[in-house]
């Protein structure tokens, strides 16, 4: 079995949604069963149905349109990603923070037309951390109060994907044996 720890960035707007929400980034480190790191992966995409960035979303995520500009679009990128965890093993959950980034996963699968069966292990680090995390938080918290109330710096930049799954691969590998799958 391995383990992995995926972040999802999506186009988004200030207020309410212009367009359908598509992803622009996959970012993922994989964990093997003895807690150790096998490997990353990071990979932009180029969104189909809105192809321009809205500054917010340039901000709230650093990507650039030049970023996004020349990625593969969705259907590609999805392939490159289930490739690189092929490469490792079969087996695998996929962990993310709050069910958030399954819910998108699916959505663009759906838009292109992709099968989502490959989604079924999916767990949230987020709901569990409460119940494994020896009284350290009674709710489950924000990626970044979680980091904090843990210890741990949060490198890189909040909202990139990539990023992202790194800080949250630190919580949890803190915890690994006692996550429920
Ligand atoms: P995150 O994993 O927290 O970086 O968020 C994933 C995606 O959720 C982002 O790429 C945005 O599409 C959306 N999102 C997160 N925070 C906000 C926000 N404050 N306003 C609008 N969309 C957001
Ligand atoms: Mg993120």
């Amino acid at each position: 079995m391995i383990y992995i720890i995926v972040d999802l960035e999506a186009t988004c707007w200030e207020g309410k949604a212009l367009a359908p929400n598509e992803i622009i980034e996959i970012g993922a480190v994989c964990v093997d069963d003895s807690n150790r790191i096998l490997g990353e992966f990071d990979v932009m995409v180029r969104p189909s149905i809105c192809p321009i960035l809205s500054e917010f979303c340039t901000q709230l995520t650093s990507i650039t349109q030049a970023d996004v500009e020349n990625a593969p679009h969705f259907p590609k990128a999805l392939q490159q990603f289930q490739d690189w965890i092929a490469q490792f093993e079969d087996s695998y959950w996929l962990c993310s923070w709050g069910f958030y980034d399954k819910k998108q996963f699916k959505q663009d699968c759906i838009l292109h037309g992709l099968d989502t069966d490959w989604l079924k292990n999916h767990m949230s680090i987020k709901h569990q951390h409460p119940k494994i995390s020896d009284g350290i938080t009674a709710r489950p918290l924000g990626m970044q109060g979680a980091l904090k109330l843990e210890g741990f710096k949060l490198d890189g930049t909040h909202h990139r994907g990539i990023d992202d799954a790194r800080n949250m691969t630190k919580i949890f590998r803190k915890y690994y044996g006692k996550w429920q799958f």
